[in-house]
Formats: C-alpha cells, structure tokens, sequence
C-alpha cells in the first residue's frame, strides 16, 4: 500500500446518492470523470476484473464465443432498424471530419447480426452464440446512483443465432440459466420477472432484478412467486358490467369542478345519489391528455407529436413510465399548452370522451357530436379526431361521472360501450398492493430493484431488417432467429457494493475482492514488519491475494480504518503482540471470528478460512 496508487477519503463526496457511489469513492475504487462517467483506479478495475472473469467462465460453459466490437460505430445499419431515432436522445451521435454520421453504440444487435451476415450463409453453421463485453454509451436523462446508471458503462452483450425458433427457445434457456449461476456465483441477490421488450423489439423477454430499494424497477410478485416488472404487468380481463337499470345519461352543473375532489365534492351537493351512497373519486373518469412523440417511421419523414387522451379511473393516478411502454418506441410527455391550443374540443378540468376518439369521428360524420344536448358543441374533424384510450380498470357497462366538454358540467350515468367508445385500452395507472395479479394467481405486492440483466427473444426482428438469412435444408434462403442477451456488468459492480457493506466500508464476498487476505503491519517496530513481509511471501506462494499495508508512518487506527474501508475479506495484524508473543490476529473483514495465532500458523490458518469462505 505504500506504492498502490491509492487515496482513500475521510469525508463522503458530496454528490454521492446511494452507498456502493459514497464508499467506492471513499475507499478509492473510482473518480468521477463527469455525471454518469467513471475513471477506474487499481482496486476497483481489480474487482471489475474478477467480475467479467466469472462472467466469460459462465459464456465459455455454455460455448458462447468471446469477440469484440468498436463502441464508435457507422450510422447506417441502426437507421435500418430506424434504432437511429428510436433511441431517442439517449444515443451519442457524432460527425467524422466528412461530415458522416455516427455514434457510440448504445447496444450492439445490428452489427453483431452483420457479421454473421458477412461470414456465415447455411443452417450448417448455426447455432452460434457470440459474445463481448464492451463499453456501452448512453447518454441517460438523469445520470444517478454512480455505477449504477452511468452514461458510460461495461455491458455483457451476447446474441444466440439459430436457425428456427426451437433452437431460440433452446439458446434462450441456456443463457438464462447462465445467468443464474453468474449471479449465484458474484453474490448478488436478483429475482427474475417478466419484461417489456422496449426499444429492442422481439416477444418473450425476462429481466434481472437485484432487489435494491435504490432501484428505479417495480417489480410485483404474487403469492404464487411469479413476478414483473411493472411495465410488464397487465390487468386481467375485467367482467362486463350489467347496465339494464343504469338510467340514461344527462349532462348537468358542477361549476367550479377542475379537480377530483372539488367534482366529488360538488356531485354530492348538488346532485346525491339516488341509492343513498355518496359519490366518490372512483366513480369519476377522469381524462388526462398526454403528447406522444413518435419517432420518424415509414408515414412520417421526420419525428411528429400526437395529443392522445387517456381515460382513467379517479382514484388512481396515471403511471407514465408503464404508459409510455406501451407508446415504445415513442415516448410520451405530459401535453403542453400549445398541445391544447391545438385542440380547442379539449376544455381543460371538464374534457370528456364525447369530443374524443369514436365519437368525434362519429359525430363530425354525422355533422354533429354523438350525445350533445346542447349548443356549444365543438365541430371535430374527423381526420383530426383525438385518439382516446382507455384504461384496463375500466370495465364494458360500468357507468361513470366524466367531463361534459363545457366548463362548470359534466355528464353522470355515461355508460361505457352504451354512451361511449375508445379506440383501445391501455395499462395507464399505477398498480397497487392487492392488485390481482395478470395470471390470476393472487394478489401483488411490490417492491424496488435494479435491473442487471435482460434475456430477450428477438425472433427475426434484425435478421428481417438487416437481410442476415441462410440457406434451409432444402437451399431456401431463411431468415435467422435471434435472441440478445445482457448483463450490465458494471451495474453489477455497484450492486453487489450495495449488498455487501455496512457503515464502516465495503465487505467483498471473496471471489471478486480485490484481494482475499490485507495483511497489516502495525506498530514502528522492524520485526513486525518483517514478520508481516515473511507472512506475505508464504500466502503469495500459496497463490493468494495480498494486499499489504506495509505504510511506515500511518498509526494502525487509519489501517483499521483503511482495511474496513476497503473491504477486503481477511485481515490479519501483524504488530506488537507478534514482536512480543510470537503470534498474529486473524479475523474476517467484519470483526468476526478474531483469533490469535501462532505466527508460523497463520498462512495456513488463512488458506483454510479461505478455503471455507470459497465453500
Ligand atoms: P434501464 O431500464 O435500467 O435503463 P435497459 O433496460 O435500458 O436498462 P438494456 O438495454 O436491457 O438496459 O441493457 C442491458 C443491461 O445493461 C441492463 O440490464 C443493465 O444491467 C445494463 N445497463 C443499462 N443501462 C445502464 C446504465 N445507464 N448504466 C449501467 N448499466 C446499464
Ligand atoms: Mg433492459
């Protein structure tokens, strides 16, 4: 430790969000370059090291093949699957001396499907797995949590080719149950959940969550242990209700109504109900407008923005994040008030589904707006008709409270699929404890994680777009089915820095600390210093990893302190008791299990703690 280049801090960086960010930079693993980008300094690229070798160990056990791509890479072959766009402002894009596109890879799938395109052309050569871990770029809206989500980061990225979807399935199974034993093995916790395919595309996808409440993942799980990813969870089918006695809908006065609790408020006033019950939040769909930003696509040369009304239930809020999963790869935001002026039908506080979707069309068509009562009725053309979804709480018959597209009204009793229509459903709203589970099987519960990894199954999504077939069995040429494969492997790093630590510093599990024993010379005596050095030269012999504080003029209380910051699973003190006594205290990096040896014993008595920790 006298030559490592090493600092570790007193104070906690001001910045630093979440724990593994604090103590990795306080125990001098790494420094931050810029927002989201990190420098590695000799312990933390020691641990980043051990990491990607258990990784490559699991990828070279299930065969896949180890290649490395640039990270700066050619516009072309991602505007083919339109991921230029789609990408959105996440993507570092730049411009050679010639004015050329290109960019720093936010993922690899393109270029990885034209290299089996350039070299291989017969189901003869497939299947094949390949492999990298490469440095990612992707320019995060809010950089956080350090390693966490960084804008520059170390992704596994591996891609299984096969020539049907059989052998998809297959490649698929194996690479997630290489996941499981890759995770096992670096000691992170993680539970597997159904996921949305995202900007990647294909059907049948699963993501890793470390449950870190740090997390910016919701996942649900059901008494039956199945769990997803918010984004992923879907509302069972609701019942049609029975609307035979619902009586017909008027439109009526509820001045001053713009929120859910003045509109409650004002219908239990002014217009109680007949059976008794008050009127509540839950009767009351209530209609948010939202923009859509859709990236360029076949129709449109050029990103367009389209206003989208959805219709919620009153007692929930809307769940952007989950809504805008189901817009991928659009994104959306709330609308703005130019969104508004350009659609003088949507009265702010009382919109309403009747200048919405099905009926604007329907109306404008029949030169008038289905249920109108009354004359201050928009004209909607019917191209420009706003499209109105609805949510999935929302059941066929149940009757609602809901704007009358008039300030100070609105319309009670207005029956769903008997007075109004949408032009879809959509998971809009937050999902919340006791929410039945999509397969029925109970109700959820949730909670936080991060995501450290995804397996999707791509189909042939990038082999259809980029022109990567072979020949079949009887010389037809076949598209390739792919599936894609990533582990954020410095995710990984900052996550199992969570896991493993306390307040003191970092507690490595001992297959990727950044070294197994930290071996401690105390005192100013020379023989402690020899006997730590003798110490050392024996457990090196041994083949295991020292870090030796060989520091002359630090006082032991900063070793200590240093050791626990570093987190380096053994320690052993070689001081005044071995000058003295001829022995050496041994304990685990959490103070436990403290023992003094004699001194001859002490390199064996770490190989067999080790020995025991490597179980
Ligand atoms: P997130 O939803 O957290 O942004 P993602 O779903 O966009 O992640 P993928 O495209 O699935 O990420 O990338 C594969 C893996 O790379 C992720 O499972 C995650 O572990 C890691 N990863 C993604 N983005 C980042 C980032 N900004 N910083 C560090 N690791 C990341
Ligand atoms: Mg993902």
């Amino acid at each position: 430790m006298s030559t490592l280049f090493l600092r570790t801090l007193r104070e906690d960086p001001a910045d630093a969000d979440v724990d593994s960010a604090r103590l990795l930079q306080r125990a001098g693993y790494i420094r931050k370059a810029a927002p989201g980008i990190w420098t590695w300094l000799p312990l933390g690229l020691r641990v980043l090291n051990n990491i990607e070798a258990v990784v490559r160990a699991e990828m070279a056990g299930i065969g896949a093949q180890e290649v490395h791509f640039p990270a700066l890479l050619p516009r072309e072959p991602y505007e083919a699957t339109h991921r230029w766009e789609e990408y959105g402002d996440n993507i570092f894009r730049l411009k050679d001396r010639h004015q050329a596109d290109y960019l720093l890879a936010p993922t690899h799938e393109e270029v990885f499907t034209l290299l089996v395109k350039d070299l291989y052309s017969s189901y003869k050569d497939l299947p094949v797995t390949l492999y990298q871990i490469q440095t990612k770029y992707r320019d995060e809206f809010r950089p956080r949590a350090g390693l966490i989500r960084g804008r520059e980061f170390i992704m596994k990225d591996a891609y299984s080719f096969t020539i049907d979807e059989d052998g998809l399935r297959q490649a698929y199974g194996e690479e997630r149950a290489a996941y499981e034993r890759i995770f096992r093995r670096l000691g992170v916790r993680y539970v597997i959940v159904h996921a949305v395919s995202g900007p990647m595309g294909g059907s049948q996808s699963e993501e890793f969550l470390a449950p870190l409440a740090i997390g910016e993942d919701t996942f649900a799980q059901s008494e039956s242990g199945k769990a997803w990813n918010v984004e992923a969870l879907t509302t069972p089918e609701t019942e049609d209700v029975d609307f035979s006695s619902t009586s017909a809908m008027e439109t009526l006065d509820t001045p001053d109504s713009t929120t859910i609790e003045a509109l409650v408020a004002q219908a239990n006033a002014l217009h109680p109900r007949a059976d008794g019950r008050t009127w509540q939040a839950d009767d009351i769909l209530k209609n948010v407008v939202i923009a859509v930003k859709h990236p360029e696509d076949d129709q449109h040369d050029e990103p367009w923005r389209e206003v989208v009304v959805i219709g919620v239930p009153g007692d929930r809020q809307v769940d952007m994040k989950r809504l805008e999963a189901q817009f991928a790869p659009a994104e959306i935001e709330e609308a703005d008030a130019d969104d508004l002026k350009a659609h003088p039908e949507l009265v702010a506080g009382y919109i309403g589904p009747m200048a919405l979707g099905p009926q604007a069309r329907g109306a404008s068509e029949a030169g008038e707006l289905a249920g109108s009562d009354d004359e201050e009725d928009v004209d909607v053309d019917a191209g420009s008709a706003v499209r109105y979804l609805i949510d999935a709480h929302v059941a066929r018959g149940s009757a609602w409270i809901t704007g009358a597209d008039r300030v100070g009204y609105h319309r009670f009793n207005a029956v769903y699929g008997r007075d109004f229509e949408a032009d879809g459903t959509v998971e809009a709203v937050q999902v919340r404890q006791g929410d039945m589970s999509p397969d029925g099987s109970g109700p959820l519960s949730f909670q936080r994680g991060v995501e450290i990894g995804q397996v999707f199954q791509l189909g042939l999504k990038y082999s259809k777009a980029l022109g990567l077939n072979v020949l079949d069995h009887n010389g037809k040429a076949v598209p390739v089915w792919m599936g894609c494969y990533g582990i954020g492997v410095s995710r990984v790093l900052g996550c199992i820095a969570e896991f493993h630590h306390d307040d003191k510093g970092l507690a490595w599990p001992v297959n990727i600390a950044p070294a197994q024993v930290h071996v401690l010379a105390t005192g100013k005596k020379a023989e402690a210093f020899d006997a730590a050095e003798t110490l050392v030269k024996e457990l090196e012999s041994r083949g295991i990893e020292v870090l030796y504080d060989d520091r002359r003029k630090v006082s032991p209380g900063v070793k200590f302190k240093d050791a626990e910051l570093i987190g380096v699973p053994l320690v052993a003190v070689v001081g005044r008791d071995t000058v003295e006594n001829g022995t050496i205290d041994i304990r685990l990096r959490n103070g436990e299990q403290e023992e003094s040896v004699p001194a001859e014993q002490a390199a064996q008595n770490l190989q067999d703690r080790l020995s025991a920790l490597l179980g």
